[in-house]
C-alpha cells in the first residue's frame, strides 16, 4: 500500500508543493517551534494582481505570521498562536473570513470556524454564524467552555454573546469586492468558484500541535450550507501523535475525503511522511476528483508542508530554525 501511494505521489509533479528543508530527526523536538498560515487557495495568479494589491496581501500575511511567531518564540502555546493569527485574518477585509466574508445565495454572510488542540484532541467549532466578529474565538470558547464540539446558528451566537465575545451588525462584515463577486456569481445562477478561508497550524516549544480554520464559505452557497472548515477531521485536525492540518478549497470534496484526518491517518497507519500524505490527498486523490484546494500542515517533529492543486494559495511560515517566507503563487 505504502509503495503504491509513494509511486503515485512521485508521478505527480511537485510543482504545486513547497516544503521546508528541515532534517527529519524522527523524534519530537522540544524547544523548536513552527507556524504556518494560509489565507485561502484558489485562482491567485500574478496576471490577476496589481502590485498594490499584491503588496497589501504580502504585508498582511507578514504581519500575521510575525504576531503568531512572537507568541511561539516566548514559549506561548500553539493554540494561542493559531488563535491570534486567525483572529487577525478575520479582522482583515482581504480574506474570506470574519470581515470580508463572501455572501451566500441570500446575500448574507454566513461564517464557519473550528479549532483543535493536538495535546488532548479537544476541539470546538461554530457554523452558520452571522454576527460574531471573530468566529474562531467562538470555536475556541465551545472547546473550552462546553462539553460539545460544534454549535450552529442562533445557538452559537447566543453562547458567544454570553461568553462576552464581540458581536457586530451585518454591515460590519460587508465589503464591496465580495458583494460584486456575489452579484456576478448570482447572475450566472451558480455556486461560486470563489473560495478563500484562513487557517493556521503550529508546533510550540512544548511539543504541542494545534490547528484552526475560519471561513465565509463559498460565494452564493445555499442558505444553510456548511463546508469543511468547521468539521473536525475534514477542514481541521490536530493530534500530537502525528500532525496539525488546516484545509482550504471546495469544501464538499474535503468533507467527502475527510482530508485533514486522512493526512493524520496516513501518517499513523501507513507510515507516510507528512509531505507524502498531503501530496497524496491533495495532488492525487482530490485532483483526480476535481476537488480544488490545498492544506497547510506541520508534524510533531517540525516538518511542514503547504500543498495545493490550485494556481495559488496565500501562505506564510516561520520556524525557530530561521526559515521565514510569504507566498502567493505556485512557483514561489
Ligand atoms: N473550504 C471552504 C468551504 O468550502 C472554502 C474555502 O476554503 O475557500 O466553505
Amino acid at each position: 500500500m505504502k509503495k503504491y501511494l509513494i509511486s503515485l505521489i512521485s508521478l505527480t509533479l511537485l510543482v504545486f508543493t513547497s516544503c521546508q528543508p528541515v532534517k527529519n530527526s524522527g523524534k519530537k523536538t522540544l524547544g523548536k517551534y513552527v507556524l504556518v498560515i494560509h489565507g485561502g487557495a484558489g485562482v491567485i495568479e500574478k496576471k490577476l494582481m496589481t502590485p498594490e494589491k499584491e503588496k497589501r496581501y504580502r504585508d498582511k500575511l507578514q504581519q500575521v505570521i510575525d504576531s503568531g511567531e512572537f507568541i511561539l518564540k516566548r514559549g506561548g502555546s500553539a493554540l494561542d498562536a493559531v488563535t491570534k493569527c486567525i483572529t487577525m485574518m478575520e479582522d482583515s477585509p482581504l480574506f474570506n473570513a470574519g470581515k470580508g466574508s463572501v455572501f451566500n445565495a441570500r446575500g448574507e454572510n454566513e461564517m464557519d470556524a473550528s479549532i483543535m488542540d493536538g495535546k488532548n484532541l479537544m476541539a470546538g467549532a461554530v457554523a452558520n454564524v452571522h454576527v460574531i466578529k471573530n468566529p474562531i474565538l467562538a470555536a475556541r470558547a465551545v472547546m473550552e467552555h462546553t462539553p460539545h464540539v460544534l454549535l450552529i446558528s442562533k445557538g452559537a451566537e447566543i453562547f458567544a454573546a454570553k461568553q462576552g465575545l464581540q458581536m457586530e451588525d451585518s454591515s460590519y462584515f460587508f465589503t464591496e469586492s465580495r458583494w460584486k463577486s456575489y452579484l456576478k456569481v448570482k447572475a450566472k445562477m451558480a455556486q461560486g468558484e470563489k473560495h478563500g478561508t484562513v487557517g493556521a497550524v503550529a508546533l510550540d516549544k512544548h511539543g504541542n500541535l494545534a490547528a484552526g480554520t475560519s471561513t465565509g464559505g463559498m460565494t452564493c452557497k445555499m442558505y444553510g450550507r456548511v463546508g469543511d472548515s468547521p468539521i473536525i477531521g475534514a477542514g481541521t485536525y490536530a493530534d500530537n501523535a502525528t500532525c496539525a492540518v488546516s484545509c482550504t478549497g471546495y469544501g464538499e470534496y474535503f468533507i467527502r475525503n475527510v482530508v485533514a484526518y486522512d493526512i493524520s491517518a496516513l501518517m499513523k497507519y501507513s507510515g507516510l511522511s507528512l509531505k507524502e500524505a498531503a501530496n497524496y490527498d491533495i495532488l492525487v486523490k482530490l485532483k483526480k476528483q476535481g476537488g480544488e484546494g490545498g492544506v497547510i500542515a506541520v508534524d510533531r517533529t517540525g516538518h511542514f508542508t503547504m500543498t495545493f492543486n490550485t494556481p495559488g494559495m496565500f501562505r506564510a511560515y516561520a520556524t525557530s530554525e530561521g526559515f521565514h517566507g510569504v507566498g502567493m503563487y505556485a512557483d514561489q
